[in-house]
Formats: structure tokens, sequence, C-alpha cells
């Protein structure tokens, strides 16, 4: 039941499903989803709510790619900030796409509850702690949010930090109470055997070959069949491959690295709190407790889709490095996936000159990414309304080809560097609150 998924966490904790078959045949559905990740699955949902008649390709096995295998943080907001979403959609627009992520979270938490899915467990609180010392840009920043979402934000000092975190590393934090850590992979299966229970057309082991125009919509061909549907919908994430090319020129895959700790004795020595961590580094660290004595611990971006022989070790440092107490933490798995990325980091939801809907792109940010590209793409379909709009200033740019990987990897090291050193000035000084 868990082959064909790579060793995680999750895998080794997902609910037991039966595998779905192949595609053998001709079908007909209204609507064909390339892709059974989140982005696919969410859109999948979502159309079938709205009556429509869907089916759902995964040229492995569902929720195998980013979205079986990611940290679990399900937060408002997006992969780049208010401001740079504000220089192309305006004030207005980057309000407006907030609010979209704040409803993506709250889809996610009002399915896991109304669909009774199994194993998920949704666990309030996400606390940011910053490692350099700055109460009032914190404290401001809390207010902010107040004041142009209505987002109620706790700042935390740097004792109340460290009585959660047992590590020198941090200086102040804010705790988002409405935010959650989650079973991503649980919570896929879980959709996905809602779609099949409703009625939906759920296939495994199905690439999509090609796609091609007909009248009243397109033909999707895959190895041993083909689908028939009025619209298709593009969900490929950080594994989209060649077949609609504009898509294929328009993101970068980044790789992003897991690591999950063997039991540690006395946890609440080190980590003391149920609330998922994450600090702001460009590429920081993001962790959090499972099973109760593990940590599930995320970071490092890198334009190399390749895994290093020493990911488990270079995971394993970064640990050692906030919690030095943890020294002899043995590691149980380590992993790896890929995020799609586009040049202005929003996610890339519309449809091509050709008609095919994708909704692809969401960054190191797709659990409420996906969940609201879903719900806009479907009522996009139906004619229910048109917020599908508000990510039109996000187009298919250009990802630069190999320059744009390139260029990437070289800001990543700058800023990373950038933030060593403001790490490293925080601590000579080291002014506590
Ligand atoms: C290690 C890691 C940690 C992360 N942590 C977080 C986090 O804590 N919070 C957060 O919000 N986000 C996080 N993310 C990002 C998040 O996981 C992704 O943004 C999200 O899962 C993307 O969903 P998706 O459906 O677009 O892509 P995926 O989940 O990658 O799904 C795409 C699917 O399409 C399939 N596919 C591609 N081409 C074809 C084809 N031709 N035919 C059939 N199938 C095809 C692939 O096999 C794949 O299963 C993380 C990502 C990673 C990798």
């Amino acid at each position: 039941m868990t082959e064909g998924y790579i060793d995680t966490y999750y895998r080794r904790t997902l609910v037991g499903h039966p595998p779905y078959p192949s595609v053998e045949e001709s079908i007909q559905a209204d609507i064909c989803i390339i892709g059974g990740g989140l982005a696919g699955l969410s859109t999948a949902h979502e159309c079938q709510q709205r009556g429509l008649k869907v089916v759902v390709l995964e040229q492995r096995r569902i929720a195998w790619g980013a979205s079986g295998r990611n940290g679990g943080f399900v937060t408002a907001g997006y992969a780049t900030g208010e401001g740079q979403i504000a220089r192309r959609a305006g004030l207005a627009g980057a309000k407006a796409l907030h609010d979209l992520s704040v409803e993506g979270v709250r889809i996610v938490r009002e399915n896991i509850d109304r669909l009774d899915l199994p194993r998920v467990n949704p666990t309030p609180g996400v606390l940011r702690a910053i490692r350099y010392d700055d109460a009032a840009g914190l404290q401001a920043e809390v207010a902010e949010a107040k004041r142009r979402f209505g987002t109620t934000l706790h700042y935390l000092t740097r004792a109340e930090v460290q009585e959660k975190l047992h590590s020198e590393a941090y200086f102040q934090g804010i705790y988002a109470p409405d935010a959650f850590h989650f079973h991503p992979l649980n919570y896929a299966l879980g959709l996905a055997a809602e779609i099949a229970k409703r009625g939906g057309q759920v296939f495994e082991q199905t690439a999509a070959r090609a796609i091609t125009r007909k009248a009243g919509g397109f033909t999707i061909t895959t190895e041993n069949g083909k689908i028939e549907a009025e619209h298709v919908v593009l969900c490929g994430g950080g594994y989209t491959d060649r077949l609609v090319p504009a898509l294929h020129r328009a993101y970068l895959p980044i790789a992003t690295y897991m690591l999950l700790t063997e039991p540690i004795v006395e946890i609440e020595k080190s980590i003391d709190t149920p609330a998922a961590i994450a600090d702001d580094r460009r590429a920081g660290d993001y962790y959090r407790v499972v099973d109760g004595n593990r940590i599930l611990w995320g970071g490092c971006i890198t334009t190399s889709t390749r895994d290093p022989g020493d990911l488990a070790e270079i995971m394993r440092h970064r640990v050692v490095a906030t919690y030095p107490q943890l020294g002899s933490l043995k590691v149980a798995a380590a992993w790896s996936g890929l995020m799609s990325y586009a040049r202005h980091l929003m996610p890339q939801i519309g449809r091509t000159a050709d008609g095919l809907w994708y909704a692809t792109g969401f960054g190191g940010h797709g659990m409420n990414t996906t969940a609201i590209a879903g719900r806009v793409v479907a009522e996009a379909i139906k004619g229910e309304s048109d917020r599908i709009k508000l990510y039109a200033p996000f187009g298919l740019d250009w990802n630069g080809g190999p320059f744009g990987r390139i260029a990437v990897q070289a800001t990543y090291w700058y800023l990373q560097a950038m933030d060593a050193w403001r790490e490293r000035g925080a601590h000579k000084t080291d002014a506590r609150p």
C-alpha cells in the first residue's frame, strides 16, 4: 500500500487505502485534472461539489510529490510578501489576494472536519521566532497585521520564546493562533477517497502524455487509454513536464529538504510547545514535534534537483546548530521534494490562450494556496465568479532558462549570507528584552 512513495514520516504513518487503478480505456468527463497533488485534488473536489464529473490523473501515487512530503504548516499568505504582491497587483489587489489566502486556510480546516478525515491531526498554532534582536519590529508587524487585515497575532518576548524553545539562537517571536499544522499526505488521501466515493474517477500510475483540442473540448492521451473532457486543469507543481510548453517555460523546480528524528528523550528540554516553529530567514528552518517525541525538521532550498549524498547529515547539522543539547540525536529518515516557483514567486492560476486551465507555482506556501486555487478555478469554470482574475497580474513569465537557475541560486546564497551576517551581529550585542 505504501509502494511507490518515498520514505518519509508521512509514508510511515499514512492511512491505509487501496491503490487507485490506471487508465486502460476511453473515458468521458467534464473535467480532466492532471496531477494528483493538493492542487489537483482541491480543484477536483471543488468542481465535484459544483456537480461536475471529474477525472484525476496522477503519474505516480496520490500526493507522491510535494503535497505528501512537506512540513504540514497551513498559514495565511504566499511565498512572497505583501510589498512585492502590491507592486504588480496594487494595494487593493494585494489585500484581496491576502483574503483569498486566509480563505485557503479555512477551506483546509473545514474539509478536515466536514469530511471527518482520519489521522490528519490538525494542531493549532505556528510560532515564528527570529534569530536577531528586533522587539520593536515584531510589535509593529503585529499592529500592522491587525490594522491592514484584521489578523490577530500575539507578540512574544525573548523570555516567552525561550520558555518554549530552549535555544540561545532565538530572540522574540510572533504566535499565529489561526494557523495550524497537519498530516498533508493523509489529508490528500482523504480528499481523493471523498472524490472517488462521490463518483469521481481517480487514477494512479497514469501520466498524461499529450493533449489535443477537439470540438467541444480536449482529448488527453495516456499510455493505455484516453480521456475526453470539456475542460483540462494542469496541476503538475514542481514535477511539471513538457506536456504544455508554456507552463514548462514558466517555472523553476526548487528542492527543499526534511528530516525525521528518532524518538528523543525529554524532548521538552529542547522544544516545549505543540505549535509548529519557523524562523524568518530566506530559507530558514521550520519544524515541529510529531508523535510526542520526534522532530520533523525542514530547511534549505536549492536549484539542484539531485539529492546530496549527505542530505541526512546536512539536516542533522541544522538541528544541532540550533539545539546543541541534541548532539546525540539519531536520524530516522531524510528526504527532499520539489516546489514550483515562478519568477514573481506567486501562484500561477489562470487559462492559456488554448483554453487550458492551470493551477501551479505554489512555492513553499502551498497548503493554503492550493485550496483557494481549486476553489477559484472551479468558480471560473462554472461561471460563478471571476475571482481567478485576481491572480492575472502573476502570469506565465519566462523562468529565464539556465540563467534563471543560476540567478536564483546566486540570490539564495547572497540572502543566506545576509541572514548569517544579521544573526552574527545580533549575538555579538545579545540584547535581551
Ligand atoms: C519538503 C517540502 C516542505 C514544504 N513545506 C510546506 C509547508 O510546511 N507549508 C506549505 O504551505 N507548503 C509547503 N511546501 C510547499 C507545498 O508542499 C507545495 O506548494 C504544494 O504541495 C504543491 O502542490 P501541487 O499539487 O501543486 O504539487 P505536487 O504536490 O508536487 O503535485 C504535482 C503532481 O503532479 C503529478 N504530475 C506531474 N506531471 C504529470 C503528468 N504529466 N501526468 C500525471 N501526473 C503528473 C506529479 O507526479 C505530482 O504528484 C513544502 C514543499 C516541500 C517540497
